[in-house]
């Protein structure tokens, strides 16, 4: 998501001018930060630990008010938020105490993280958004180092809010986008020419996604010339635009036609902001429609906005899986991943943003918080499954190394102490170092911690899989069958991409199992995961129905034949419960007997089960 350093005068004389002098006082800063990032960490932890001295947690382990990391190190445990779960509920509930930090928690993040199935609740302070925008303001100058002119031309981005609620003590939860686009640095922005965007930013904090979707893209193709860069926060999102397009083009042509608006756009200030920009532009809907009507959608994004350079997406982690659709839809645009964030903290960007994707790596920016890095080692290739020191002891706390003290070519977790209250907070990313900025290093994102199936911004690990696989199973006992083994794959060669389950079973006449009772189990096991996933079944609609497909007897013996013949040991081969390999897809593919889907959605609100929602 781009964002702006913050240009104050819009005289068209002098914005040149201040355009290029902002980026290089912004290049400078990048330089100065990374020159000194070690300093620039010892300021950071010292300046969060003299803040919270007064806090309960920190007295708790007892730090005693010392500043300094030797000490930090040594006395502060290194946790999960399971760890934090009694001390955020207590917040939640509305104790105000300072329990985790000094100053008072404004709001919780809601991640796309899960404990217990339901999103985690990351405290946060209002300073935080301020932070946030410093590296939101990073990112377009550094861009502008490869593709000049990008203040000349708007940006198509596809930005969305999600609901939120209320905790029982009364704080709001949602989203860390939510947050930010509905805070104040971004609804009243300076005028600048990087934050230049098609939409509207009633059309963006409409909560109702078919609105917010339809006038985007409305507003987007009407200013199609314009554009210059087109994008959205993940890759998936984007080809949920895309998709969008593909759908409801004629609707869209309708109205830049006749510059109204579909009478199913009903929220007046959605309304009214498109009608500032749409006018009647037949010429421009033939255009549109005779483009949309070729069959074929290879490079329609070059073709409707012509002038496009780059799709600004993350294609990262388990969103590499859309690169190919990208590529498609763009002939073959770059795909620009710029910065890595979370709702614990924003961490970094990349200062090379036209690179391949395969070689994208972030810098983390050193005075966004204190980073420390645990070395993990890689376990097994095949499965991408990783082994690291669950309860570290005393000397493995200090093993911990600071940001400029990592290795090349390592692997690490990363674990991050804010200014919002989180102190050595395992975050469950894997990173490997890939070079150095100055004294600061740079990542390449490997995967996160634990997750075996995504789609979108769902996240499903192995316990939770299990779990629900084992509840779907359960019915399968009274027809005198049960599972033998089983794995899974995010399929994502159709959007929606869905969870597909490879099934090997054990009975004794598998005619007696009506196929309703297969769909039912696809529906269990959809009952039976996390929020972040049902939310995208139910409200995103960015997941498609889960699938199980019932494989022949024998399968998952040649799954692990194929293993060995690939150098898995033995004595250490367990059945992978995801797998990604292309050969080894296309062989449990080749042996299924039967599939089946999910044939309804499973139940979803917002908010913890046990709150009230406010939307
Ligand atoms: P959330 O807390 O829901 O905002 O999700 C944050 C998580 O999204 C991070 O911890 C990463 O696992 C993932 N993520 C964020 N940015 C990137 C990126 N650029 N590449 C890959 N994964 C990312």
């Amino acid at each position: 998501m781009p964002e702006a350093p913050k240009i104050l005068s819009d005289s068209a004389d002098c914005i040149d001018d201040i355009v290029v002098e902002n980026n290089n006082k912004v290049l400078k800063f990048i330089e100065d930060v990374t020159a000194d990032a070690d300093e620039v960490q010892r300021r950071v932890l010292s300046e969060i630990l003299s803040r919270s001295a007064n806090v309960e947690y920190l007295q708790r382990y007892g730090l005693n008010g010392c500043t300094d990391r030797e000490t930090f190190k040594k006395v502060i445990p290194v946790v999960t938020y399971e760890d934090l779960k009694p001390d955020i509920e207590r917040i939640a509930n509305g104790d105000t105490s300072p329990i985790l930090c000094s100053q008072p928690i404004s709001e919780f993040l809601t991640s796309s993280g899960t404990s217990a199935g339901e999103r985690k609740l990351m405290p946060t302070i209002e300073e935080e958004l301020g932070r946030r925008s410093l590296l939101y303001s990073l990112l377009m100058p550094v861009m502008s180092q490869f593709l000049p002119g990008l203040d000349k031309g708007k940006g198509m981005y596809f930005l969305f809010v999600k609901s939120e609620a209320k905790t029982p003590g009364g704080l709001v939860a949602r989203p860390v986008l939510t947050s930010y686009y509905k805070s104040s640095h971004f609804k009243n922005r300076p005028n600048d020419p990087y934050t230049n965007y098609t939409s509207p930013k009633e059309t963006i904090l409409c909560l109702d996604s078919y609105q917010s979707m339809y006038s985007q893209l409305l507003c987007g193709l009407f200013q199609n010339e314009d554009v210059v860069r087109v994008g959205a926060v993940f890759a998936s999102g984007f080809i949920r635009a895309i998709q969008f397009l593909e759908k409801h083009w004629s609707l869209l042509c309708k109205d830049i036609r006749t510059g109204t608006i579909d009478s199913k756009i009903t929220d007046p200030s959605v309304r009214e902001a498109v009608m500032k920009i749409l006018k009647p532009n037949p010429k421009l809907a033939d255009f549109v429609e005779a483009e949309c009507s070729k069959g074929s959608w290879k490079g329609i994004i070059t073709r409707l906005w012509p002038e496009t350079k780059y799709i600004d997406v993350i294609v990262t982690g388990t969103m590499s899986q859309y690169i190919p659709a990208l590529d498609y839809y763009s002939n073959a645009l770059p795909l620009v991943c710029t910065m890595y964030a979370s709702s614990e903290c924003y961490f970094g960007i990349n200062l090379n943003p036209l690179c391949n994707p395969s070689e994208v790596s972030y810098t983390l920016i050193p005075n966004m918080a204190y980073f420390e890095f645990l070395p993990v080692t890689r376990k097994d290739e095949l499965t991408g499954s990783i082994s690291e020191p669950t309860a570290l002891n005393d000397k493995e706390k200090q093993q911990l190394v600071d940001l400029v003290d990592v290795k090349l070519g390592q692997d690490y977790e990363l674990v991050v102490t804010t200014y919002a209250g989180l102190y050595r907070y395992h975050v469950g990313d894997i990173l490997r170092v890939s070079g150095f900025k100055n004294k600061a290093p740079q990542f390449n994102f490997i995967c996160r911690k634990n997750v075996v199936l995504s789609i979108d911004s769902d996240k499903t690990d192995e316990v939770e899989l299990q779990n629900a696989v084992k509840n779907a199973a359960n019915q399968l006992l009274q027809y005198e069958a049960s599972l033998v083994e089983y794995t899974g794959y995010a399929d994502t060669s159709a959007i929606p991409g869905r969870y597909v389950l490879f099934w090997e079973l054990s009975v004794k006449d598998s005619t007696l199992i009506a196929p309703a009772v297969f769909e039912d189990c696809c529906f269990t096991v959809e009952e039976s995961l996390n929020s972040v996933y049902r939310q995208g079944r139910v409200c995103d609609k960015s997941i498609g129905p889960l699938e199980i497909r019932v494989v022949e007897n024998g399968t998952f013996n040649m799954l692990m034949d194929f293993a060995l013949s690939q150098g898995s040991s033995i004595n250490q081969y367990k059945t992978p419960r995801c797998v990604k390999y292309a050969p080894i897809i296309e062989l449990l593919n080749s042996r299924v007997i039967s599939s089946y889907f999910s044939p309804k959605c499973p139940r979803w609100t917002a908010g913890h089960k046990q709150w009230c929602t406010q939307n």
